[in-house]
């Protein structure tokens, strides 16, 4: 042991960071970013609404993002049809530091958080850095969940805190809210409903079971639909009161100004932003039926993106596609690899590499024999 590795905290000991590759590649299809950039009438106006903050600059943001929040709530509002009001949401860089603050106010020392694997590598990450203890639980055939099996499986284990995400990253699977308020029920914890991918879903959101239920919370993101990745905002709408719990955690004027005016100005084009999901989820659906065209296997998907194998060694499959110039993820599942519906010129060339790696396969297979 270095005497660095002495004074670190003996759970962080060994332990590996996130670390999706960020390759320099043609076709990167591996951390389910939209690939529609923003159009040069919305650069112009996050351009202008990014210099008017500016001339500020020298005092701090806004440090309860109240506008910004107001806009959430709209978005929310409209989009979900359940009435939101300022108070119920709140931002950060990033639904994963939103998810960080939630950890770090109901979690820590002693606290068990709980989810249902295999799920975003983050939630355990966040649990395990706050010195949550993680749960991992396992789902059903085809990675499903039912609400009298979640249900039995919160009782069990009486979790702090549990996380659930619909659309589900990796699998794609999405859930019914009949599974939310099982599980809900089944706990005197908090309920984190992750819906980084809602907006690819036609499924009704958790959004719509908040009223009434105070330990309730569900996470969204600007990263995915709204393809506003490197800006870092995420959100979340929740009781007021999680609202306040949050302040007790986190850093003062944590959202800068030029962050805030950035996704104020997006917001006022969610419409024109949100157009794209369409052409994603064409391009998804594509890869749903294609892939098995090939004689391999899909998960259903409500996301932008689609889990698809089996394979002997996916390693090797990652590898073969990354050869042919296209980036795909490997999330440690085995048998299994992740696509991110791309363009259609990207998911076209996902489609010929892996069929073309497939027919060296089974070539390579006929040599060996
Ligand atoms: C991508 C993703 C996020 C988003 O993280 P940001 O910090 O908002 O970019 C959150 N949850 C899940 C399940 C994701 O896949």
């Amino acid at each position: 042991m270095t005497e660095l590795d002495a004074l670190l905290r003996p759970d962080l000991r060994g332990r590996t960071p996130y670390g999706a590759p960020q390759l320099d590649v043609a076709v990167r299809l591996n951390t389910n970013e939209n690939p529609h950039p923003p159009s040069p009438e919305l650069v112009a106006e996050l351009s202008a609404a990014v210099g008017e903050a500016a001339r500020a600059m020298n005092r701090y943001p806004d440090r309860d993002a109240v506008s910004l929040r107001a806009d959430l709530a709209a978005y929310l509002t409209a989009s979900t049809g359940q009435p939101l009001e300022v108070e119920q949401v709140w931002a950060a860089n990033g639904s994963n530091e939103v998810l960080q603050q939630l950890l770090m106010a109901f979690g820590g020392p002693g606290r068990t958080a709980l989810g249902f694997d295999p799920t975003y590598s983050m939630h355990r990450l966040i649990t395990e850095s706050t010195g949550t203890t993680w749960a991992p639980m396992p789902r059903l055939p085809g990675f499903r969940l039912e609400p009298e099996q979640a249900a039995l499986v919160v009782r069990e284990h009486a979790p702090d805190v549990v996380f659930l995400c619909s659309p589900n990253n990796p699998t794609g699977t999405a859930l019914d809210l009949d599974v939310v308020e099982a599980v809900y029920g089944a706990t005197s914890g908090l309920v984190v409903v992750d819906e980084a991918y809602a907006e690819f879903s036609t499924r009704p959101s958790a959004v719509a079971l908040l009223p009434g239920r105070p330990r309730l919370v569900v996470t969204r993101t600007m990263s995915k639909a709204f393809a506003f990745a490197a800006a870092r905002l995420g959100y979340l709408a929740a009781d007021p009161a999680v609202v306040q719990a949050l302040q007790l955690v986190r850093l003062p004027y944590h959202l800068s100004v030029l962050t805030q005016a950035a996704a104020r100005a997006a917001l006022a084009r969610a419409d024109e932003l949100l157009a794209s999901v369409a052409a994603v989820v064409e391009q998804r659906d594509r890869l749903l039926r294609e892939i098995p065209a090939m004689g391999l296997e899909v998960v259903e998907s409500d996301a932008n993106f689609v889990l698809f194998g089996e394979f002997g060694d996916q390693a090797a499959t990652w590898q073969g596609l990354l050869d042919r110039g296209v980036l795909v993820r490997d999330v440690g599942l085995p048998g299994w690899l992740r696509v991110t519906a791309g363009t259609e010129a990207e998911t076209s060339a996902f489609l010929d590499a892996l069929r073309e790696g497939l027919s060296t396969t089974e070539t390579s297979e006929e040599v060996d024999a």
